[in-house]
């Protein structure tokens, strides 16, 4: 299976002034070892190690300066001179990437500072990047070497991962449009139509989300209780339990959602376009609204890189009236309940339908109409291994990319949510 290695971009959020002086030390103490490494002209690990031994740097700092320093100096660069200024670059044991969905900025970015003192930061990773990060949390892509630097004022931490991935069939393929419908009432409802056009039974996790529901319901009456009596390392522990069951339920979701797909001859998932999502849909409250994102998010990535590690590839669709609309017809229907969807054409033959399946079924034809955000004309084929050692988080390195790449742009079909 080839592998693809991209750069992993998060922003640390607003560092306090002790956090920013502690990542300023540390920057400084890594160029200063730098330079005079080089200057001395280290071409062996032993030799820089001499040298970064006096500084007060983490290991992981000290271990990657080792490999870095006689690259520049030997033979396979031979550089004349430094630029002005160089991430710190960290071996990957000192970095560790934490997920906390209770919390306003959900994933936190551990910083070696020097030995046995580290700072954790809330980071911001950029949102087409969340597949890599679910993959990398799940263990299911592999941490490279990490490098911390600052651009105009803002610290940043680049994280290289690597993950397998399996090669897309032929581009002249008759592709199988798997509808994706993420929601309240199920938490996914999977359709597709067969040769004939004819929908095929649906999969409804509907007992998911109300165990999700009631996990998140069982979080926040305990938070509260426990707040009342301070209990906060309780809360922590017991919290993070609770989020754990709802992550294993979403990770098992999304590997059903998959395995359906695979069962497909020459199967495309189809999903909502996430941007449009947040715009789309009214949450209510705050907590609701930020919750219901967080598992949207993450069903949307989870679905999308495990369906990239068995090669099905994933569309993204404008979300417009998905559920609004009739997918026999075209006409808007009504919701008369949560579960119903009713036709209002009388010379539609839907009267009554599984409003979710109406739905997964509509995301499904969109990518038929060409509302769809995939491209397949990729003649130059799979492009194994590719390695991007660019400092620019956003770079694209392998096919694959452009799946996610795809959620930026705008909807080829023009309309805007409404
Ligand atoms: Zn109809």
């Amino acid at each position: 299976m080839p592998a693809v290695t991209k750069t992993l971009e998060l922003h640390l959020i607003d560092p306090n002034a002790h956090k920013e002086r502690k990542l300023r030390e540390t920057s400084d103490a890594y160029q200063q070892a730098l330079q005079t490494a080089f200057n001395a002209n280290c071409t062996t690990k032993s030799a820089v190690n001499d040298i970064v031994i006096e500084y007060d740097l983490s290991g992981y700092a000290k271990n990657a300066l080792k490999q870095y320093v006689p690259q520049l100096c030997g033979d396979s660069y031979d550089a004349d001179e430094l630029h002005d200024e160089h991430p710190v670059k960290f071996t990957n044991e000192g970095i560790r990437l934490d997920h906390q969905p209770q919390n306003h900025y959900e994933w936190y970015a551990k910083i070696p500072h020097h030995d046995d003192y580290h700072l954790w930061f809330p980071a911001a990773p950029n949102p087409e990047q969340r597949p890599w990060l679910e993959a990398l949390h799940a263990g299911d892509a592999e941490m490279g070497e990490c490098r911390l630097l600052e651009r105009n004022g803002k610290w940043y931490l680049h994280i290289t991962a690597s993950r397998e991935v399996e090669a897309l069939s032929a581009s002249d393929t008759e592709w199988t449009p798997v509808g994706v419908d993420i929601g309240d009432a199920a938490l996914v409802t999977v359709c597709h139509r067969d040769e004939r056009s004819t929908p095929t039974a649906p999969d409804i996790y509907s007992d998911e989300a109300s165990q999700v529901r009631h996990l998140r319901k069982t979080y926040f009456t305990a938070t509260r209780r426990l707040q009342r009596r301070e209990s906060e390392r309780i809360i922590e522990e017991y919290g993070d339990s609770l989020w754990e069951r709802i992550d294993h339920i979403i990770h098992r979701v999304s590997r059903q959602v998959v395995e359906r797909a695979q069962q497909v001859e020459n199967p495309v998932l189809v999903l909502e376009n996430l941007q449009y999502i947040r715009e789309n849909i009214d949450y209510g409250a705050f907590m609701n609204r930020r919750l219901h994102g967080w598992a949207f998010a993450k069903l949307h990535a989870q679905i999308q890189y495990k369906a990239e590690e068995t090669g099905i590839p994933v569309a993204t669709v404008n979300p417009r009236n998905t559920s609004k609309e009739c997918h026999a017809c075209g006409e808007l229907g009504t919701r008369p309940e949560q579960g119903t969807f009713c036709c209002m054409n009388d010379e539609c033959w839907v009267g009554e339908y599984q409003a979710d399946v109406n739905a997964a079924l509509n995301i499904a034809d969109r990518y038929r109409s060409g509302e769809s955000q995939l491209q397949h004309n990729r003649d130059s084929g799979q492009k194994a291994a590719g390695d991007d050692s660019a400092t620019d988080g956003a770079s694209l390195t392998g096919p694959q990319d452009s799946h996610s790449e795809g959620e930026t742009r705008p909807a080829t079909s023009g309309t805007n949510a409404s």
